[in-house]
C-alpha cells in the first residue's frame, strides 16, 4: 500500500526531497515561502512541475526553462565522506 502518492508528483512527493541532482552534482532546492501560487505548496520545497521552482544552478524554471541534466531527488547531500585519507 503506497501512502505517499502524490498526485500532482505522480508518485511519491518531491516536497520530501531538499535536494536535487543537476549535471551530476547535488544542489538544495528552492522552497516555497508561504503558500505556493503554482503548486500549493506551503512553507515547503515544491511538487513537481511547479512553475514557482527555480534551478539552484542556472537561475531558471527548473521545470521549463532550465537546461541542466536533472537526475535523482535525494534527501540528504550524499558527499558524507567518511574516510580519513
Ligand atoms: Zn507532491
Ligand atoms: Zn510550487
Ligand atoms: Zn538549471
Amino acid at each position: 500500500m503506497k501512502s505517499e502518492e502524490c498526485r500532482i508528483c505522480q508518485g511519491v512527493c518531491l516536497s520530501h526531497y531538499p535536494y536535487v541532482e543537476l549535471d551530476g552534482k547535488l544542489y538544495e532546492r528552492s522552497k516555497s515561502t508561504g503558500k505556493c501560487g503554482d503548486c500549493g505548496i506551503t512553507n515547503a520545497y515544491h511538487h513537481a512541475s511547479c512553475d514557482q521552482e527555480y534551478c539552484p544552478k542556472c537561475g531558471l524554471q527548473l521545470w521549463f526553462m532550465c537546461e541542466c541534466k536533472m537526475g535523482s531527488f535525494y534527501l540528504k547531500e550524499k558527499h558524507e565522506k567518511k574516510s580519513k585519507d
